[in-house]
């Protein structure tokens, strides 16, 4: 018998029941439990994803489900009813996101990480194509590594040169970027550590052939694209942070990269760019109910200011928030010090140089007040930083609370 089973049973045979109930189990903000004894209406959730969508969303999407007859949960994906409902999302995508006539918007399998492999799958015809990638984070990190099974990749390292960190981005030259690179890779947001580029970068102008690629999984709809000045040829982003629920990605293709001469002979059928486009999105059943939220989505951005505005709210609940760090005389830091690449999404913060007992302390009296997902479990840990996530479903006075809190914790703890 393995010896972990030995042990298990001989614990359970020697501690009675009602001494295991008395055995003291960590509070449940330290678990990452979600659910915290507040009603409802009172949860705020800062989960860097899945998370919450804004209000209306969620009540327009309730309603909708609740109406007599079939819903996108049972449409059949070809139906006239579910058509219109595609159809819909994407001319509603275009017009928030404005994207150009020239782009093709697919609605794609496999979450962030299925683009990472379909890029190079669908981008580079041959293992021997070469693809830059801009590493600054744990997620370009890993498109990176997964590319690595499919091209011929080049890095340009953002990672500190004394700490191994990722706290930076970094300059894009010449000499770094192979000229015959089938694409330039880079994320636009890193969700772990809390970098973002508020203005995509041009690249030095010998290598303005190369089209860019950009995961935009974290901070998509909460800025204007400049599609063709920033020369866009693939942009995706997974739905369950800004959008709506996993299992759907919106990947944006630029036409003139679509093509089956392009894509490499081992690209499956459901991550082919052509295969899916030529089908318009029906090659395979797609994410029917995911495809109506997204829509929904996009209608509340449109009747909320559009991206320009949602940019506008996305400043101002960040910046309540950096305020309160910056002014906290080292109480709380967070590891990006240029402020022009503080995420407006993920704002990475510790207390007191991650001083264990009061981040367990902040971590309870927050969760007791309301707020959840300020530490979460991701593929890389649960990180030396706590992070408050500041999608579209949280609200300016959501954040404001947040703020509020973390003064009072950094005056009552100094
Ligand atoms: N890219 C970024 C920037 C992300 O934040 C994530 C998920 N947190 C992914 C890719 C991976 O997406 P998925 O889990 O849907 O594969």
């Amino acid at each position: 018998m393995p010896l972990e089973v030995i042990q298990a049973d001989t614990l359970d045979t020697r501690i009675q029941p009602d001494t295991q109930s008395k055995l003291s189990r960590p509070h449940p903000a330290l678990l990452g439990s979600l659910t915290p004894n507040v009603s409802p209406e009172q949860v705020i959730n800062f989960s860097p994803g899945p998370t919450s969508l804004p209000k209306a969303v969620e009540q327009t999407i309730t309603d909708n489900f609740n109406k007599p007859g079939l819903t996108s949960l049972a449409l059949s994906h070809r139906s006239p009813q579910f058509i219109a409902i595609l159809e819909h999302t994407i001319a509603a995508t275009k017009r928030v996101m404005n994207i150009p006539d020239d782009y093709e918007v697919l609605f794609t399998h496999g979450g962030g990480h299925g683009q990472f492999a379909a890029l190079p799958l669908n981008l580079c015809k041959n293992q021997s194509d070469i693809a830059t990638y801009v590493v600054n984070g744990t997620w370009s990190e890993r498109g990176r590594d997964e590319a690595q099974k499919y091209c011929q990749v080049n890095t340009i390292d953002g990672s500190n040169t004394q700490t191994g960190q990722y706290n930076d981005f970094p300059q894009l030259t010449e000499a770094d970027i192979d000229p015959d690179s089938k694409y330039l890779y880079l994320c636009s947001n890193e969700t772990v550590n809390g970098i973002e580029l508020h203005h995509l970068p041009t690249l030095p102008v010998s290598r303005q052939h190369i089209p860019l690629v950009v995961d935009a999984s974290s901070d998509f709809s909460t800025k204007p694209i400049d599609w063709h000045r920033s020369n866009i040829g693939v942009l995706f982003a997974c739905a369950s942070k800004n959008i709506g629920h996993p299992g759907l990605t919106l990947t944006i293709v630029r036409r003139d990269l679509l093509g089956q001469d392009k894509a490499s002979p081992l690209c499956p059928g459901v991550f082919n760019y052509t295969t899916n486009s030529d089908a318009g999105n029906l090659w395979n059943t797609p994410a029917t109910f995911n495809i109506e939220v997204v829509g929904i989505l996009m209608d509340w951005l449109d009747e909320n200011g559009g991206v320009e505005a949602n940019k506008q709210r996305a400043i101002a609940k960040s910046q309540v928030i950096y305020d309160v760090i910056d002014n906290s005389n080292g109480f709380y830091s967070t590891p990006i010090t240029d402020k022009s690449l503080r995420s407006r999404m993920n704002l990475p913060f510790n207390i007191k140089g991650g001083n264990s007992e009061l981040t367990d302390q902040f971590l309870i009296e927050s969760w007791e007040l309301g707020m959840v997902g300020l530490r979460t479990l991701t593929p890389f840990g649960v990180g030396d930083y706590l992070r408050a996530s500041l999608y579209n479903g949280v609200t300016e006075q959501q954040a404001t609370s947040l703020a509020v809190f973390m003064q009072r914790f950094a005056h009552d703890n100094s």
